[in-house]
């Protein structure tokens, strides 16, 4: 597998005594687009300026195409490009002024490269217009064509979709798979929204109260069961499950292991555990849509 644009290693941050970012892990592959998916306060704003350098994180590391952000900041940055919160954008200046100001400022970017991102955020018929007149979808279009000019290797966008209509949304979806897999660009987006998450991603972590409580592929949500065992000898039952089924399976607390399964495989899980020699405390399923999984692991923290 490639060398991860961005990594995460057991970030934590602690303000005024309270613990907002806990031991998070993560890692976002070239032409990954990652959601970071939790509600209200779950610490997905502080996680982002923690990665933009914002932030100073109490332990752990950022690392950023293999450079560690506080050792390297510059030249970890220089891979990055961010939208948090809003685009910083000049009201009065068109769309092109905008983008010639910030291209002044660094010389990978030419002229050509100007007139490919404004094409490729789909800005060429109103570049040429001040900025107070565009629509909230135009600015965040103007906001990706400044921060992807320099051809960033990262993408980082903190709930990028607040305030845009369903048209624009999917407009913008579409444009952040382009870059994706035409530009090969990671893509780092969070959200509260679950379906729009889904739809846009292709990998999700789950965040609650600070931590990461699952990261999962979305092209593997749906058809398997999530089950749970609590039992005697966990580490025997993964290795079954890895070695007669084929499952990944992780122990999530002292005596709790969990795989995703088909349904119809898991009395013949249970008849191996006990003919094997594990004493069986509890088994229980449920789905695995992406709202299953969410309600699940987060204990019904409240989302859209
Ligand atoms: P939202 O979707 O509402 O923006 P979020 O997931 O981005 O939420 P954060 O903004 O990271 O969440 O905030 C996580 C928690 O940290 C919240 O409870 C917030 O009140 C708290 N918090 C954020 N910044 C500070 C700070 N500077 N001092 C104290 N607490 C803070």
């Amino acid at each position: 597998m490639d060398q991860p644009v961005l990594k995460l290693t057991s970030i934590s941050k602690r303000l005024k005594g309270k613990d907002i970012v806990s031991d998070v892990n993560l890692s976002v592959y070239p032409s990954e687009i990652f959601g970071f998916l939790g509600a209200n306060g779950a610490g997905k704003t502080t996680t982002i300026r923690i990665i933009a350098g914002l932030v100073k994180p109490d332990r752990g590391q950022v690392t950023i195409c293999g450079f560690p952000l506080d050792r390297d900041f510059n030249r970890a940055m220089s891979n990055v490009g961010c939208i948090i919160e809003s685009p910083d954008l000049y009201r009065f200046l068109t769309g092109m002024e905008n983008l010639q100001q910030l291209a002044a400022m660094d010389s990978r970017v030419t002229r050509r490269r100007i007139d490919e991102v404004v094409e490729m955020v789909g800005l060429q018929h109103r570049i040429n217009d001040r900025v107070d007149t565009y629509s909230l979808g135009m600015k965040q279009r103007l906001g990706i064509a400044q921060a992807i000019m320099s051809r960033p290797k990262l993408l980082i966008l903190d709930e990028p979709t607040n305030g845009l209509d369903p048209a624009g949304i999917a407009e913008f979806r579409q444009l952040i798979r382009r870059l994706a897999y035409e530009e090969g660009m990671a893509v780092f987006v969070s959200s509260h929204i679950l379906a729009e998450v889904q739809q846009m991603c292709d990998t999700v972590a789950i965040i609650s109260r600070g931590r990461v409580m699952a990261t999962i592929k979305v092209q593997e949500i749906g058809s398997d069961l999530i089950v749970e065992w609590q039992l005697d000898k966990p580490a025997l039952a993964i290795a079954l499950l890895r070695d007669r089924w084929d499952i990944t399976a992780e122990q999530t607390k002292k005596n709790t292991v969990r795989a995703a399964v088909e349904q119809v495989m898991v009395e013949d899980i249970n008849e191996v555990f006990i003919s094997e020699g594990i004493r069986l405390a509890y088994c229980g399923s449920h789905g695995s849509t992406l709202e299953d999984l969410f309600l699940n692991l987060t204990e019904g923290d409240e989302i859209v």
